[in-house]
């Protein structure tokens, strides 16, 4: 080897070194650093968002609200271009209170929330409390004629048993540097993934729906499930939204203790008695739901587009602080900042305020497809029946738009309120140096930790499915899975401000250094058809991962 390589190299370094900075103005990263810390509007808006507007579930009056408060404060600041890009979503549904009582063999309140997406009681009704032992079509037809007038309960009994996980969690810099290697089992993008369960889940919806018209058919009067989270959290979820398909009798949630003693009352041959007020009903006056959009223009002739994003959307059991109120506080917090630094970018600015996500992802899916890329609906009629979230074959081939061009990246957060402890890169290694480059200034606020791996479950797969940058950031897990994810206490209380604006001042450096960047951010090869052989290995997989969890079963049956 002769020196000149290494030379050469040394010099190529320190070029991309001081060019990464030469057009974006590191003051502005002190200037978004002051007003981002110091003069930070973060939890006035997240206040506002949750104690003031409150639940904003898909479709529901309160989520048109919050639209249009986004749309308000975002054209407040001066915003461009602030408006609402509707998508078919399907019918909406509100409710205002819901009662349980036990009422024999002793009475007791029940804490229970409405599954959203089914009626309401029209007053109180009361019915003996049935268990209705099911999980196919043919076990139903043991209670054919035994239903009509009760009230039954659906969810599997399971034993509560010793409580498994910490309560709240801030990742240890242990726990970082573990995520800075690969996971070489970790798929290498979502629109690869080919999760086994498109079966199971596609059995399991039938089946809901087969329950919902047994119950119509029979004449029960409601229909009763357990919290999938226990300590008194009633964790909700909703029936489908989509007209025609929705639950036909009223539902409810129900703590999981409070299930349990009924579900215990009923094994030891009582007939627990039980009353039900839920004052719930759809609407059906616009079947469409919403996405806030707002932009800072860039100044470049026909400027790229980089991107900054969160869900608005909630589920209906709290005022969704952490899910995803603290994401949309903080997302317009960065636009915020930028317009009040009137910062000139090269490259347009532009927020996206989803709707849908909790359903599937729906407000960004329709983004993306509105304005970047489309794709052919799966081929199976059965898997299109079902909502795109259970979609696992992903059309091909993925046909371009012409903002697909021109954009460069999107940022999310939707992992609760965590401060940013650094981002998920999904399998690109092309952004690592830039990204680093990027905290590098924030190395007081954030390690910056770059995970090559992909993360899921929210909007920035919605452009990673397409082959565009869409990231999502590291944040500490704080309390977000054990006591908030979609629970009745997921309010304003569990967001902690210190996090919110850390993750606002990182935010908004990362999509200014986005705007002000030398070129576009580097993308992964296009996605493409997986091959024959692809498909088989996976097929093979999910074959093992049945036979796993078949065997697994089997080893924890009582001995
Ligand atoms: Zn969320």
């Amino acid at each position: 080897m002769t020196p000149r390589p290494l030379l050469l190299v040394a010099l190529l370094g320190a070029a991309f070194t001081t060019s990464a900075f030469a057009e974006s103005d590191l003051e502005t990263i002190n200037r978004i650093r002051n007003e981002g810390l110091y003069h930070s509007q973060v939890m006035t808006m997240l206040q506002h968002l949750t104690d003031r507007i409150g639940p904003r579930l898909t479709g529901s009056p309160e989520m048109q609200q919050a639209s249009a408060w986004t749309v308000e404060q975002l054209k407040a600041w001066g915003l461009s271009n602030v408006h609402l890009e509707g998508f078919d979503f399907g019918r909406g549904w509100s409710y205002d209170n819901a009662h349980a009582q036990l009422l024999h063999p002793r009475k007791a309140p029940l804490m229970g929330l409405p599954v959203a997406w089914t009626p309401g009681s029209n007053g109180v009704i009361e019915g003996d409390v049935v268990f209705v032992d099911a999980v196919t079509e043919a076990e139903l037809e043991k209670y054919r004629g035994k239903i009509a007038g009760k009230i039954v309960l659906l969810s599997e009994p399971e034993d509560i048993g010793e409580p498994n996980s910490e309560i709240f969690e801030r990742y240890s810099s242990d726990d970082l540097g573990k995520m800075k290697s690969l996971d070489l089992k970790s798929p290498a993008s979502h629109a690869h993934e080919a999760p086994d369960s498109i079966a199971q889940n596609r059995k399991r919806l039938a089946f809901r729906e087969a329950v919902g018209a047994f119950l119509k058919q029979e004449n029960a009067k409601a229909a009763l499930y357990r919290s999938s989270r226990d300590g008194g959290l009633i964790r909700v979820f909703g029936h489908d939204h989509r007209a025609g398909k929705t639950f036909p009798v009223p539902a409810l949630i129900l703590s999981s203790e409070h299930y349990q003693l009924l579900q215990r009352l009923v094994e030891k041959g009582e007939t627990p008695r039980v009353a039900l007020d839920i004052n719930a009903r759809f609407h059906d006056e616009d079947t469409k739901s919403y996405n806030t959009i707002a932009e800072i223009p860039g100044t470049d002739k026909n400027p790229e587009i980089v991107m900054i994003g969160a869900h608005l959307d909630s589920w209906h059991a709290s005022s969704g602080g952490v899910d995803n109120a603290a994401g949309v506080a903080v997302t317009m917090e960065a636009m915020r900042i930028l317009k009040k630094l009137d910062v000139k970018p090269k490259r347009t600015i532009r927020i996206g305020l989803w709707s849908g996500e909790e359903q599937g992802l729906y407000g960004s899916r329709a983004y993306v497809e509105q304005h970047l890329a489309t794709r052919p609906n799966p081929t199976d009629p059965a898997e299109r029946d079902l909502t795109p979230w259970y979609w696992n074959s992903p059309g091909w081939p993925i046909t371009k738009k012409p903002d697909y061009d021109r954009f460069s990246v999107y940022f999310n957060m939707d992992n609760g309120s965590g401060k940013f402890r650094g981002i998920y890169t999904e399998g690109n290694v092309a952004v690592k140096p830039l990204f680093s480059e990027w905290f590098s200034p924030q190395s007081d606020l954030s390690e910056g930790t770059i995970n090559t791996n992909t993360t899921d479950g929210t909007d920035h797969e919605s452009f990673d499915d397409v082959g565009l940058p869409g990231f999502q950031f590291l944040q500490d897990p704080l309390d977000y899975m054990p006591r908030l994810h979609h629970t009745h206490v997921d309010s304003f209380d569990h967001v902690l401000p210190d996090d919110m604006r850390q993750a606002a001042v990182v935010m908004a450096t990362f999509v200014y250094e986005a705007a002000m960047a030398e070129s576009r951010v580097p993308r992964k090869p296009m996605p493409t058809a997986p091959s024959e052989l692809e498909q088989q290995q996976e097929q093979e997989k999910a074959k093992k991962r049945q036979r796993d969890k078949e065997r697994k079963a089997l080893s924890e049956l009582p001995k």
